[in-house]
């Protein structure tokens, strides 16, 4: 299905345009250029209202990002919006749909009908369907958002970094073959059409990749099997668990799709690390990526801004760039750098403990800032390197 754009006038300045793509549903509506997206089960996925953007997660909340301006920088915020004004908001785009519906061909009726169909009331039972299947997406990273998650695991391993509080609401857990593909069948039957929207596989939870590796290429083989049209995975790893694979067990994993995975180094400052309760040693990052990289895996490096505050500030920087210097990074490989956002108590008390002042949000982006232009000029040509907002994650 290629896309199919119908345009048409529903007053003398007001024209709705609805576009049927190959995995969405677009409401276009001018002057006031709103615009609405819909995967292909009629469930809505974003909107763009009166210069505001709106989006709506799986589990049915619903969220307006916005900017603010502060002290010269500019930062992203999301915020949750009331279920009243959501539904104000779908059903202005759905009148829109309403008025033009009996214009529009044959080919767009079917899914036409699933967007008119799906009103607040169904959208909360299909968020609901969706927890039932899913415990929380804690986070993705950034390229990874739009990614079809398969909950392979539960939870983190380690679950012991002081800055992390992403899966302290779960034990750790490695499904069985039965779970997997129960859960598989649930995902499969939950996302019907709309994953189509889905262009790369994500393994969840916080480190996939520990599954002994029998049953990683059992479960990546049936991946294959039930989601051939995915073909790309991610994951993120952890070194403790890492270093446990060779080059040859990356290479067979590569060969199954696994595209890049994502490594929390954090620092490479040592005595930063071992601050923050995730006591990895220079050395085996290296040699987990270099085992990756021989395989066949492309790198997504994350380094954590913030954290320690300007007592850190300098020799996280200086080692961080070191490490960066030794990594095997070439082009189609990614650094991200994650601005601290305190979420764990344990991380407040340690600080007190020690002494130190805990940073402002300007002080972290100035130490961000400063990071990102440092590490820029020192990857190869085709290394990206982003800020990681993981205030930004909705999934
Ligand atoms: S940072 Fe990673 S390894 Fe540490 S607790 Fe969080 S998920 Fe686990």
């Amino acid at each position: 299905m290629s896309a199919n754009i119908q345009r048409i006038i529903i007053d003398k300045d007001q024209v709705v345009t609805v576009t049927l793509k190959p995995h969405a549903l677009n409401i276009f509506e001018e002057p006031q250029n709103n615009l609405w997206t819909f995967d292909l089960e009629g469930r809505l996925i974003g909107m763009y209202v009166n210069g505001i953007n709106y989006r709506r997660t799986l589990d049915n909340h619903f969220f307006k990002k916005t900017r603010r301006r502060f002290n010269g920088e500019t930062y992203r915020e999301v915020n949750p919006i009331s279920m009243d004004e959501a539904k104000r908001l779908l059903e202005k785009g759905q009148t829109f749909l309403k008025r033009v519906e009996s214009e529009l061909p044959v080919s767009f009726q079917f899914y036409v009908r699933k967007v008119l169909d799906m009103d607040v009331t169904r959208l909360t039972e299909s968020g609901e369907r969706f927890s039932r299947i899913y415990l929380p997406i804690s986070i993705l990273p950034p390229d990874q958002y739009m990614a079809l998650v398969l909950q392979i695991t539960e939870g983190c391993n380690y679950n012991q970094c002081t800055f992390c509080n992403f899966y302290r609401d779960r034990p750790f857990h490695i499904k069985t073959v039965e779970e997997v593909e129960h859960h598989f069948k649930d995902v499969k039957s939950f996302f019907g059409e709309g994953i189509k929207l889905r262009k790369s596989i994500f393994l969840a939870d916080a480190n996939a990749l520990v599954i002994p590796q029998k049953k990683l290429v059992t479960f990546l083989d049936l991946i294959r099997c039930k989601f051939p049209d995915i073909p790309r995975l991610y994951s993120f790893i952890d070194v403790f668990t890492g270093t446990k694979k060779s080059t040859e067990d990356f290479s067979t994993l590569a060969n199954l799709g696994l595209e890049r995975v994502y490594l929390g180094v954090e620092s490479g400052n040592s005595e930063l690390l071992d601050f923050l309760h995730k006591p990895q040693l220079t050395d085996d990052i290296l040699e987990l990526s270099n085992h990756l990289k021989m395989g066949g895996v492309r790198l997504g490096i994350i380094f954590l801004v913030g954290a320690g505050g300007e007592f850190f500030r300098q020799k996280h920087l200086e080692d961080s760039l070191k490490l960066v210097k030794r990594l095997p990074l070439d082009s189609g490989d990614i650094i991200y750098i994650s601005e601290f956002y305190e979420t764990n108590p344990q991380y407040r008390s340690t600080m007190e403990t020690r002494g130190i002042e805990v940073p402002t949000r300007l002080d972290i982006r100035t130490m961000s800032t400063e990071f990102k232009a440092a590490v820029k000029q020192m990857v190869p040509k085709g290394v990206s390197v982003s800020i990681y907002d993981i205030q930004q994650f909705i999934y």
